[in-house]
């Protein structure tokens, strides 16, 4: 069945009591720690979402970063469907070809390395903290196991993750941290280089700052980042969980500064939808993990793994260079958006993760958002006067253009 383009429904229409029921159902039974929206969704198509009431809605979120080929994707239901009748699960104690397929494309794509399946983008971090340690120590010694992370960084919500994500909102309750974590401010290799000890296994960061507000460094940050480790024997972990599998316009973020990481993180995209996390690891550094060393039991699952096999196969340079032409059409919207209302602040975004800055004058984010939902428009944020906007990299020019049409009006007309 086609999905038609979000068109409003009239107010008290036959099903509009459906949300309403359904919330307070899962508000009795689900834990209270996500700040849900009144939505309640049920299917879609491409960037195309409609809830159960039959509302459609166009959609800027894509699962956070996560439905990198919108919903429904005819492709990846075939593969995933497809490998589920084969089957679904076996366990790592036994190879299987997707799994070895999916890893020989990603090497194939990123560099020279060795992989690690898990399931999510906290235990890929998880991973390469273990891994960097273990590393560290058979090299320089077990007085070294430091990881150095950023302000105003997101790693995960797991307890090593946790500890090297450089935000005390996330730590409030839940102290005291795993130690052998410290923190710099991000976009500052002066700082990193003033903070490097002979403790430091490895320097954890993203090459754009997702959850931190869509936060874009100077263009020599990773490659000042690449010579401070370098200098002082540390590793740099790339977290790409959210700026990786084509979200800037490249397949990773950090080739757009023409630097390798020794490790690298991936997950949200990579599955297309599927829960997938990775870590890839230089083969040196990899060689340090042994058999027992670490495990996950759905890590590689095999329908997981077609899904991103398919993932892959179809982030293209053609695929990656229309992402890039598509986010320049993106920014040019939001910098006309800015010149229209002095509500924004500042507009930043590489590919098709972007971001705007509101005004203490204007709408709270959480407003705004409330606003866009009503007029068919699903936006997100990062804080209270942060936008950001991350749609399927399969959105159309036309579908970019109404998304902005609608921020346009709710910002506006008030
Ligand atoms: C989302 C995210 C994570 C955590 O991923 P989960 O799958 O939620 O555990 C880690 N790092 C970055 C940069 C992220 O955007």
């Amino acid at each position: 069945m086609p999905i038609q383009a979000p068109v409003p429904r009239p107010a008290g229409s036959k099903k509009s009591g459906l949300s309403r029921r359904a919330i307070r159902m899962g508000d009795a039974v689900l834990m209270p720690n996500y700040a849900r929206l009144p939505l309640v969704l049920e299917k879609g198509r491409g960037a195309i979402l409609v809830d159960i009431e039959g509302k459609t809605y166009l959609d800027f979120t894509a699962g956070i970063a996560v439905n990198i080929f919108g919903h429904a994707d005819r492709g990846l239901t075939q593969v995933v469907s497809r490998q589920a009748k084969r089957f679904m699960h076996v366990s790592n104690l036994y190879y299987h070809i997707p799994q070895i397929a999916l890893a020989q494309a990603l090497v194939r794509r990123a560099f020279p390395s060795r992989v690690f399946f898990c399931n999510s983008g906290a235990e890929a971090n998880e991973a390469a903290i273990k891994l960097a340690r273990r590393y560290a120590k058979q090299i320089h010694g077990k007085a070294c196991f430091e990881i150095i992370s950023t302000y105003g960084s997101f790693h995960g919500r797991t307890m090593a993750a946790l500890a090297a994500t450089g935000q005390e909102k996330y730590h409030a309750g839940f102290e005291p941290m795993l130690p052998g974590f410290r923190h710099v401010p991000y976009d500052d290799p002066e700082a990193l280089s003033q903070a490097m000890t002979p403790s430091v296994a490895a320097v954890l960061v993203e090459p754009i700052q997702g959850e931190g507000g869509v936060r874009i460094p100077d263009p020599q940050y990773l490659i000042s980042l690449r010579k401070i480790c370098d200098r002082h024997g540390a590793l740099l972990i790339l977290d790409e969980i959210q700026t990786g599998m084509g979200r800037t316009g490249k397949l990773f973020a950090y080739a757009h500064s023409e630097i390798v990481p020794d490790i690298l993180t991936l997950a949200k995209g990579l599955g297309g939808g599927m829960p997938m996390g990775a870590m890839l690891a230089r083969p040196d550094v990899a060689a340090c993990f042994s058999a027992g060393s670490h495990a996950s039991t759905f890590g590689g699952n095999p329908v997981a793994c077609a899904a991103a096999i398919e993932v892959i196969r179809r982030l293209t340079p053609a695929f990656l260079s229309r992402v890039d032409g598509l986010g320049a059409v993106l920014l040019e919207g939001l910098a006309d958006l800015q010149k229209e209302t002095s509500d924004v602040t500042e507009v930043r975004g590489v590919g098709l993760m972007a971001a705007l800055d509101l005004s203490p004058e204007a709408p709270t984010a959480l407003e705004i958002i409330d606003l866009a939902q009503k007029q068919g428009l699903l936006l997100n944020r990062t804080s209270e006067r942060t936008l950001r906007i991350l749609p399927p990299l399969t959105i159309t020019r036309a579908q970019i253009k109404q998304g902005l049409s609608i921020l346009s009006s709710v910002l506006t007309s008030r």
